[in-house]
């Protein structure tokens, strides 16, 4: 069997409009098919569950670059399609969400999902850490950098959505964290100056201070070094994403995908997965895939940190969810 992991923003998504139309058709194939599509997104699961629910999606998904995976728990749930192990009757011979026999499955998966907690119709496998001791670290990191660093919880709902080109009940829904914080350094020139160079990324996509011969920290960059260190203090980490930072308990997509490959592997045969992804927090997604693959950024190039951290990537030059489409009729033969 084979499925596919995918990234929702400036992947499946449109970067600015968030649209998943140029990929609509080759969506529908996939579940023609009974390929699972699991989202793998820095979103939050109210907005996951609201693009899960725009693309008939009914399969498990990651949320907020991997503080949880849920896994459908049913009662009526579709069942992944392949060959399983041991010769039970392959699930897509069996009805909506019902065994051979006629009993109810325990969900997605035949078996029940280890270190699971069930949360509304899903069963969620916690892997980051919670959002009350994220926001304590916050609270010291704001008075550390004198109020320049504001997340998502100092913010209203409208300056979320202006941030993020987001209509406003989407960004009510990004604002419903449980994992991971986002949040700004303020440039405001009587709080910090701009940043005269930029903030260097290493893999892992964490921020870094400027480099090199006679280099000086900017104030953006010994701010980013101050909230890197006063999260390690508490097992924490800053990752830096498209238009924010990221504070965090440590969880990514790649260790997020590894648990839910072991239920796929667990339950099936021939398994393969494959990973479509547009920027560097996509990379631990890229790296724990046996077929990576990106899609261009919205000027055309793929992003520098998976193309020097992933081997074996394609990439393919159309960006969103027009490359998205590409990959997939690629991998179905018809394109
Ligand atoms: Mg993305």
């Amino acid at each position: 069997m084979r499925v596919i992991f995918t990234d929702l923003d400036g992947t499946l998504l449109d970067a600015a409009t968030y649209s998943f139309e140029p990929a609509r058709s080759a969506l529908l194939q996939c579940r023609a098919k009974g390929i699972p599509v699991v989202f793998c997104t820095s979103k939050t699961r109210a907005e996951t569950e609201h693009f899960r629910r725009l693309t008939g999606n009914e399969h498990p998904f990651i949320v907020e670059n991997g503080g949880a995976v849920y896994v459908p728990a049913g009662p009526l749930v579709v069942r992944p399609s392949g060959r399983v192990r041991g010769g039970e009757t392959s699930p897509e011979e069996r009805p909506h969400g019902r065994t051979a026999n006629g009993a109810a499955p325990h969900g997605y998966f035949r078996d029940p999902v280890p270190s699971a907690e069930r949360v509304g119709d899903c069963w969620r496998i916690r892997l980051g850490k919670d959002y009350a001791a994220i926001l304590r670290v916050m609270e010291r990191l704001k008075s550390a950098t004198g109020g320049a660093v504001r997340g998502f919880h100092d913010m209203t709902v409208e300056e979320i959505a202006t941030r993020c080109g987001l209509a406003l009940d989407q960004a009510r829904l990004a604002r419903e964290r449980e994992f991971d914080e986002p949040f700004v350094i303020e440039r405001d020139s009587d709080r910090v100056a701009p940043a005269r160079r930029p903030v260097r990324r290493n893999p892992q996509g964490e921020g870094e201070s400027p480099e090199g011969e006679g280099a000086e920290a900017t104030p953006e960059a010994a701010m980013v070094q101050k909230a890197l260190s006063i999260a390690a203090e508490d097992g924490m980490h800053v990752t830096a994403g498209g238009r924010f930072h990221h504070l965090h308990g440590g969880s990514d997509k790649g260790a997020a995908i590894r648990r839910l490959m072991e239920l796929y592997r667990g339950e099936f045969e021939d398994y393969t997965s494959i990973g479509i992804g547009d920027a560097a927090n996509d990379l631990p997604m890229l790296q724990a895939v046996d077929r990576p693959c990106a899609v261009a950024r919205p000027d055309g190039a793929c992003d520098p940190v998976l193309r020097a951290g992933v081997p074996g990537l394609e990439f393919i030059p159309d960006p969103g969810p027009r490359g998205w489409s590409v990959i997939i009729h690629r991998l179905l033969g018809t394109g």
